[in-house]
């Protein structure tokens, strides 16, 4: 079995009366990401990181904010399309371990609906999803609320 791991990274900056979508879920909030698409920082960090597995070029360059075709778009369209990507480069998903950073809600009561939602867009079981969060203790401009970050690595596995 040919192993490859990927790593992705994104960042979005909040702001009061938007939606907080995170990992597929609305999470109560009383900001949301600002965003061409619908902002979800953790599905976008997954993307990057089985995209940059494959090999493939990241989600930036796949589904560009130029393009009124990916304006508030659901971003589990994007995930889905990105993994449809890595199918068809020969891939399937081993593992993701993901940590969202974020000073406030907490989001520990949502992560099970994320794996959930996520494990079935990536043909997958939810045990092979771990998503983690953490606060930046104040600091900087996470802990400042104004703005959200997201970590994910990935691990695919090719039969070929
Ligand atoms: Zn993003």
């Amino acid at each position: 079995m040919n192993l490859r791991i990927g790593q992705g990274i994104d960042f979005h900056r909040l702001e009061s009366g938007l939606k907080l979508w995170l990992g597929g879920v609305a999470v109560p909030s009383e900001k949301g990401c600002i965003a061409h698409s619908d902002g979800d920082v953790l599905l976008h960090a997954i993307c990057d990181a089985m995209l940059g597995a494959a090999g493939i070029e990241d989600i930036g360059h796949q589904f560009p904010d130029t393009s009124n075709e990916y304006k508030n778009i659901d971003s589990k369209i994007l995930l889905k399309r990105s993994f449809d990507l890595i199918k068809k480069a020969g891939f399937s998903v081993g593992n993701i371990d993901c940590t969202v950073c974020l000073e406030k809600p907490k989001i520990a009561p949502y992560i099970p609906e994320m794996r959930s939602l996520i494990s079935a867009v990536l043909e997958t079981s939810s045990e092979n999803i771990s998503i983690k969060a953490t606060t930046t203790e104040k600091l900087g401009f996470i802990g400042k609320e104004e703005g959200a970050a997201a970590i994910a690595i990935c691990l695919l596995e090719s039969r070929q």
